[in-house]
């Protein structure tokens, strides 16, 4: 880990105090929760699994420093823990009925679901990782289903994280990978907020984008190394994925960290995507949405923007109730049907402003291919990464057909009011042809 690195980081971040990694650190726990709750009880939060790997090593350590433990905490770890917003508020009950510091011991819902139950019962709480399976450690927010609309409640990073690369090495490699997965999508993250910026819808913010974009290769360059379960690079894993955390947690958004590719995911667990009779996890979704967005972006780079028909494309542009229309038609369930109304039609243009939009593009095009080019990874590479790291390279993998992933592109721009390539697509009037085009 480069201490350095996340130094700088927390310097920034207004919520976590301390990050500490490294192997053997578990015993470090007690006095960690010592030095931040002088005086509270700590509560142990984990599943079966994460308790057994972890949570002993916890729940002693508290005791060496002299903290009174209440009872564990212990979802059970079959079948796999949904994290839906009403487990965090079952969790709440169990925290205000003590005074108890709340110590997340287990990987992404775990500490999602520790996260909201925290904030709701007013109180910090403590993240011990167990898996470098995704960079929701040290961002803000908990992404949970509520009735089943996943969106993601405000609340808190942990005051402090600890993680022990040992035991995030030996983890099953499939959660590994799925934190690989997470890792890799920060490319296409980063190319959509480029893609907005050069189009003046959100410029690019420079201090949440110096904590992820400038070392992100360096994080991503030894994948065959983590499917051997070594530890050196479960180190670099995590330190990418608790950065990436705190650029969100500084950023107050997770724009610095989710783009195209994350809805694809979201999208994806709203509709119970399954594969094998298991849900696909957060890290797959975002590997294959990875993926999907490349391929889009290497077909656009091909093209040539710079003499775009802007007429053409505004009297082919569909009226605020046409995309309502639309957007009902896409989405069967009602409240995802609701929302991605709303979401949608928040980023809708009028002819008017699609015009002054796609002149914005004529114009910056050639700097921003450029721009684009020396961000994206090209999509032949890219599966090699993803291949060497454990991570799913095909729609069938997860259990999508290719009619299905072709289809959710328009889906997931839907769900999100974000601006991403999805748009940029669609405003250019490019997408069908870019989607008869493209396979992964
Ligand atoms: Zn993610």
């Amino acid at each position: 880990m480069n201490r350095r690195r996340i130094d700088a980081a927390l310097a920034h971040a207004t919520e976590t105090h301390a990050v500490v990694i490294g192997a053997g650190v578990l015993s470090q726990v007690g006095s960690l929760l010592f030095q931040h709750f002088p005086g509270r009880t700590a509560l142990v939060v984990a599943d079966t699994v994460t308790f057994d790997v972890a949570g002993r090593s916890v729940m002693d350590s508290l005791a060496a420093a002299g903290i009174a433990t209440e009872a564990p905490f212990i979802f059970p770890g079959r079948p796999i823990l949904e994290a839906t917003y009403d487990h965090a508020v079952h969790l709440r009950a169990v925290l205000t009925a003590t005074d108890a510091i709340a110590v997340a011991v287990g990987s992404g819902t775990i500490n999602d679901l520790t996260k909201l139950a925290s904030h709701l019962a007013g109180r910090q709480y403590l993240a011990v990782a167990t898996a470098a399976s995704m960079d929701g450690y040290a961002a803000s927010g908990a992404p949970l289903k509520r009735d089943g609309f996943k969106e993601t409640f405000s609340c808190p990073a942990p005051r402090a994280i600890v993680a022990d690369v040992e035991i995030l090495a030996a983890a099953p490699a499939r959660l590994t990978a799925a934190g690989y997965g997470d890792l890799i999508g920060k490319v296409t993250a980063g190319a959509d907020w480029i893609l907005a910026d050069a189009l003046g819808v959100e410029p690019i913010r420079p201090e949440a984008w110096a904590l992820v974009q400038p070392p992100l290769r360096s994080w991503l360059d030894a994948p065959e190394r983590l499917a051997a379960h070594d530890p050196a690079a479960a180190d670099g894993l995590i330190e990418g994925l608790v950065m990436t955390g705190l650029a969100i947690q500084s950023d107050r958004t997770s724009r610095p960290a989710s783009g195209s590719e994350h809805q694809f995911s979201h999208l994806w667990e709203m509709q119970h995507l399954e594969h094998a009779g298991e849900p696909v996890s957060h890290g797959f979704g975002v590997a294959m949405g990875t993926l999907a967005v490349t391929a889009l972006y290497d077909w656009l780079m091909r093209q040539d923007l710079g003499t775009l028909e802007v007429g053409a494309c505004c009297g082919a542009w569909p009226t605020a109730a046409e995309v309502e229309r639309s957007v009902r038609a896409t989405h069967p369930h009602p409240t995802i049907a609701e929302k991605a109304v709303q979401l949608t039609l928040a980023k809708h243009l009028s002819r008017e402003q699609l015009a002054a939009r796609l002149e914005h593009v004529r114009a910056v095009w050639p700097d921003l291919r450029a721009r684009l080019q020396a961000q994206l990874i090209p999509l032949h590479q890219l599966k090699a990464m993803l291949f060497a790291a454990g991570c799913p390279v095909a729609p069938e993998q997860i259990g999508l057909t290719q009619a299905r992933l072709r289809a959710s592109y328009e889906a997931a721009r839907q769900i999100r009011s974000r601006y991403t390539v999805l748009d940029f697509a669609l405003q250019t009037g490019l997408a069908r042809a870019a989607l008869d085009a493209i396979s992964i």
